[in-house]
C-alpha cells in the first residue's frame, strides 16, 4: 500500500494549488486524477480577473489569450458601458492554466498520479484509506478533496452539499466582437445568472449561460436571439456543460479530510467563478492539511483551522455574494431595466465601476456605489443595502 501524508483528489486548480501549498509546509503529497490528461475536459468559460492570476503564483504565461479593459452590460432592453484604462481580467486557455498549475505542483515535489479515479474512503485508526478503480489503496494521514462539483468522496465523508447548483453551457465559434477588450454580459435570457460573450481576439469568441437548470436549452435560444444575427460567423468548435455549486456548506471538513474548491461550493455567486475562491481557499487547505498530518491529528477538529482560514479571507465576500444573487434573481424583467436605465444616466457610478470593478472583489464595488446612489435611484440603493446590512 502506498503511504503518503497527505493524499489530495482531483488536478484541477485548487487540487494542484492545495498539493504544492501541503508539500511546501513539509508534507510528503500525492495528487490523484482520474483523467489521464490534465486541464481535460474544460467545464470553463477561462474569464480570470487580475486577483485570480495573482493567487495562481505564476506570470502570465502562454495560457494567456485575451485581455479585457471593460464590459457592455445589458439588460433585456437597456445597457450600461465601461471601459477602463488598465486591464481588469483574462480570457485563458483553461487547458494550459491547469497544466501550468500541475506543473508548478510537481516542481515543488509532489506526486502525480494521473488515470487514477479514486473510489472509495474509509478511516482506519486515525488515518485515510483510498481506493482506486483499478483497485490500489492509498494511505494518508489527510485527504484533500478537490474533486470539483460531483464532490462523490467528500460526500461520503460526511461534507454537505452546497446551498444551490446552477447549470451551465458554453460554445465557442466564430464570431465579430464590437469590442475584443469587453466582455458582454446579458441579463434576463435565463432564469439564474447571466449569458456572456468573450472574445478571443481572432474572430472566435466563448458564448454561454448559467441559469437554475437546464442550460443548453436556453443557450440555443439565446443564439438565436435577433441581436446575434449576422454576428455568428459559422458553427460552434466546442461545447462546454457543467454545474456551478453556490454558498459553501457550514463545515468544510470532516474526520481525516478537508473540501476545498467547486467541492466545497468556494464559487463567487455573483459570476459564478470558482477559480479565485478555489485558489485561496486550496492555500490554506493545503497548509493546514500537512501541519495536522505532520503532527498525526487529523481529527475534524485540528482541520477546522482550515474553515477558519478561508473563511477570515473570503468568508464575507461569498456571504455578501450570496444575497446579491439571491435578490438579483428574485427581480423582474422590468425591474432590472429599471436599474439599468438609472445606471446609464450616471456617468459618476460608472466612473467608479471603471475605477473600482474586480470581478473577484464585486463588494468593494458595490459598497463603493452605496453613498452615490441618490432619491431617485432607490431600488438600487435598496438593494445594495440589503446585500450588506
Ligand atoms: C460553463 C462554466 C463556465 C465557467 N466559467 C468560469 C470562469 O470564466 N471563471 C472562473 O473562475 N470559473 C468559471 N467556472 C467555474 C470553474 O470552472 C470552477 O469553479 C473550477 O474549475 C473549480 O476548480 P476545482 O479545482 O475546484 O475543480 P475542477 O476544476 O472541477 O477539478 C476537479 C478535478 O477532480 C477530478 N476528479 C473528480 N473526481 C475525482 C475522483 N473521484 N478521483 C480522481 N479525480 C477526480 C476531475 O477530473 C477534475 O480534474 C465555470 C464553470 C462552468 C460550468
Amino acid at each position: 500500500m502506498l503511504k503518503y501524508d497527505v493524499a489530495v483528489i482531483g488536478a484541477g486548480p485548487a487540487g494542484s494549488m492545495a498539493a504544492k501549498h501541503a508539500a511546501l509546509a513539509g508534507a510528503n503529497v500525492l495528487l490523484l486524477e482520474e483523467h489521464k490528461e490534465i486541464g481535460w475536459p474544460v467545464e470553463c468559460a477561462g474569464l480570470l480577473g487580475l486577483k485570480a492570476l495573482e493567487e495562481s503564483e505564476m506570470s502570465l504565461g502562454k495560457f494567456a489569450i485575451q485581455a479585457f479593459k471593460g464590459a457592455d452590460v445589458y439588460s433585456p432592453k437597456a445597457k450600461v458601458s465601461f471601459k477602463a484604462p488598465s486591464i481588469k481580467a483574462w480570457a485563458v486557455s483553461r487547458k494550459l492554466f491547469d497544466r501550468s498549475l500541475v506543473l508548478e505542483a510537481v516542481r515543488n515535489g509532489v506526486d502525480l498520479s494521473f488515470g487514477s479515479y479514486v473510489k472509495s474512503f474509509r478511516r482506519n485508526d486515525g488515518s485515510c484509506i483510498l481506493s482506486t478503480g483499478d483497485d490500489r489503496e492509498i494511505q494518508a494521514r489527510v485527504v484533500i478533496s478537490a474533486e470539483g462539483v460531483r464532490a462523490f468522496v467528500a460526500r461520503m465523508a460526511g461534507i454537505a452539499p452546497p446551498d444551490k447548483i446552477l447549470s451551465g453551457a458554453q460554445v465557442e465559434l466564430p464570431f465579430t466582437a464590437e469590442d475584443q477588450e469587453k466582455v458582454e454580459l446579458h441579463l434576463g435570457p435565463a432564469p439564474g445568472l447571466f449569458a456572456w460573450v468573450i472574445p478571443l481576439g481572432n474572430d472566435m469568441a466563448r458564448i454561454g449561460l448559467c441559469t437554475k437548470e437546464n442550460a443548453c436549452f436556453y443557450l440555443r435560444k439565446f443564439l438565436k436571439m435577433d441581436w446575434m444575427k449576422g454576428r455568428i460567423l459559422g458553427s460552434p468548435v466546442d461545447l462546454v456543460v457543467g454545474g456551478l455549486p453556490m454558498g459553501p456548506p457550514t463545515s468544510t471538513v470532516a474526520e481525516g479530510l478537508i473540501a476545498v474548491g467547486d467541492a466545497a461550493g468556494q464559487v463567487k455567486p455573483t459570476s459564478g467563478g470558482g477559480i479565485y475562491p478555489g485558489l485561496v481557499c486550496a492555500k490554506a487547505a493545503g497548509k493546514v492539511a500537512a501541519a495536522a498530518a505532520l503532527e498525526g491529528d487529523s481529527s475534524k477538529k485540528r482541520l477546522g483551522e482550515c474553515d477558519r482560514l478561508w473563511r477570515a479571507r473570503i468568508g464575507q465576500e461569498l456571504a455578501v455574494g450570496m444575497r446579491l444573487n439571491n435578490l438579483l434573481t428574485s427581480l423582474t424583467l422590468e425591474e432590472l431595466d429599471e436599474i439599468f436605465a438609472y445606471l446609464s444616466r450616471k456617468p459618476e457610478l460608472l466612473r467608479l465601476v471603471e475605477e473600482h470593478g474586480d470581478i473577484d472583489r464585486p463588494s468593494i464595488l458595490a459598497l463603493k456605489m452605496l453613498p452615490h446612489v441618490g432619491i431617485d435611484g432607490l431600488k438600487l440603493a435598496n438593494l445594495l443595502r440589503k446585500a450588506f446590512f
